[in-house]
């Protein structure tokens, strides 16, 4: 590979701009500083429908529906693909909590789970979430 300093700073010639950019979306998939990791360390405002150790329930704030809440665990786990055996019983956990979440906002049976995993399946957030979204009519199959 080669180099050139420009200023102090190491510029890398667009033969292999493509790896570099690979390299930086993989360091930020493993970034712990999303917005939902502050959301779940307090250090940003969200509207809180549930709390408990492992994991927290809130609105989300584009609404694709009349309910439209996001599971996420307090772990900062990037996607589900990066989730390991040890977190089994979390995962479990997050659905039993959108059970609870659904019961709680009166959604009886009527409610959809989603996870969107990597950026070409739509996710945005790179902090695990489950969306639970209900309140109106689901078709199927999703977009
Ligand atoms: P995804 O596209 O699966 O990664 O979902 C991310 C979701 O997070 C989207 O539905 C956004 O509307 C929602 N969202 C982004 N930032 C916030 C935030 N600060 N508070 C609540 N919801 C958010």
């Amino acid at each position: 590979m080669r180099l050139v300093p420009v200023s102090g700073e190491v510029v890398i010639l667009p033969a292999f701009s493509y790896s570099l950019a690979k390299l930086n979306q993989r360091d930020f998939v493993m970034s712990e500083d999303t917005i939902f990791g502050k959301i779940a360390r307090g250090e940003a405002d969200a509207k809180i429908v549930y709390e408990d150790d492992q994991c927290l329930a809130f609105r989300d704030m584009f609404p694709a529906a009349p309910m439209h809440i996001l599971v996420i665990p307090r772990k900062p786990i990037p996607r589900l693909c990066d989730a390991e055996e040890t977190d089994a019983s979390l995962l479990g956990h997050m659905m039993l909590v959108a059970n609870k979440v659904a019961e709680q906002e009166g959604l009886g049976d009527k409610f959809r789970l989603v996870i969107n995993n990597g950026e070409g399946a739509g996710q945005s957030v790179f902090h695990l979430h489950m969306h639970i979204i209900g309140g109106r009519d689901l078709s199927w199959p999703p977009g």
